[in-house]
């Protein structure tokens, strides 16, 4: 399974989410500690951001390993954001290994990720596709669990479901369709949703210093903590999970 990630508080540097923390995304891409399945996650990674004054977030995604990639490295450097999705992949076996298929997946303000595997794809998922409209699927440009996952959850997103509602809705929904249990990643710039089934999610909350000498606060979420520092707590499995910076709310699935 995949390892990822979401951040929202004061401006922070890509570079130190992902590559100065001690167990950051980029030692997850190699050597995740927590990972339930899969060794290595070699497939790909993303990561999206948002700047100031678009609602829209920036992606930059690839299908090569995170730890040999040079151009984000030094991207990162210069990268600072108050609102960061980031990924990596281990392709689940009878997918392709491409950039279409790595998260992060967005439209419009959204940024998604999804953590999991629907077993026996694709003809396990063919109850789950005929809940779209085939246009939904088209406009994914490579099509995998987590593409229709992510079609699923956009249909309600762009209805203007709640986002909580609607990411508990299709966690449920695949489930119930597949038996797969995912844990699914969604960031609007402003608020993180998430779900725990099947695999590992934690958070952290805490005050970060800004440049002007003040304190603002700031949550991570992310399948695995980035470092042995006090203040990860784990989110059990099945739980719904709703944050803002400032604002961490969990409920049973
Ligand atoms: N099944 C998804 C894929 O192949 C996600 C994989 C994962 O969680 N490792 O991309």
């Amino acid at each position: 399974m995949c390892r990822q990630f979401a951040y929202l508080g004061p401006a922070a540097s890509l570079h130190d989410l992902v590559y100065a923390a001690p167990f950051g995304l980029e030692r997850q891409s190699y050597a995740p500690r927590r990972q339930q399945h899969g060794l290595l996650n070699a497939d790909g990674f993303g990561f999206g951001w948002y700047v100031d004054g678009q609602a829209e977030p920036v992606r930059y995604r690839r299908a090569v390993p995170l730890w040999g990639e040079e151009n984000v490295r030094g991207l990162a450097r210069v990268t600072r954001s108050r609102a960061i999705l980031g990924a990596v992949r281990s392709a689940t076996p009878g997918h392709p290994v491409q950039e279409g298929a790595a998260a992060p997946f967005t439209a419009g303000r959204w940024l998604f990720s999804h953590n999991g595997a629907i077993p026996g794809w694709p003809d396990s998922a063919a109850a789950l596709a005929a809940d779209l409209p085939f246009a939904a699927l088209a406009r994914q440009q490579t099509l995998t669990d987590s593409t229709l996952i992510w079609a699923l959850l956009l249909e309600r997103l762009e209805a203007g479901e709640d986002a909580g509602k609607a990411v508990a809705a299709v966690t449920r929904r695949v489930h119930e369709a597949t038996g797969a249990r995912t844990n699914l990643l969604l960031l609007d710039g402003e608020q993180i949703v998430a779900t725990t089934a099947g695999d590992t999610l934690c958070h952290r909350q805490g005050g970060v210093p800004t440049p002007d000498g003040d304190v603002a606060p700031a949550v991570i979420v992310a399948s695995e903590p980035f470092d042995d520092a006090e203040g990860w707590m784990d989110v059990p499995d099945n739980s719904l999970l709703v944050a803002t910076a400032e604002n961490l709310t969990l409920e049973s699935l």
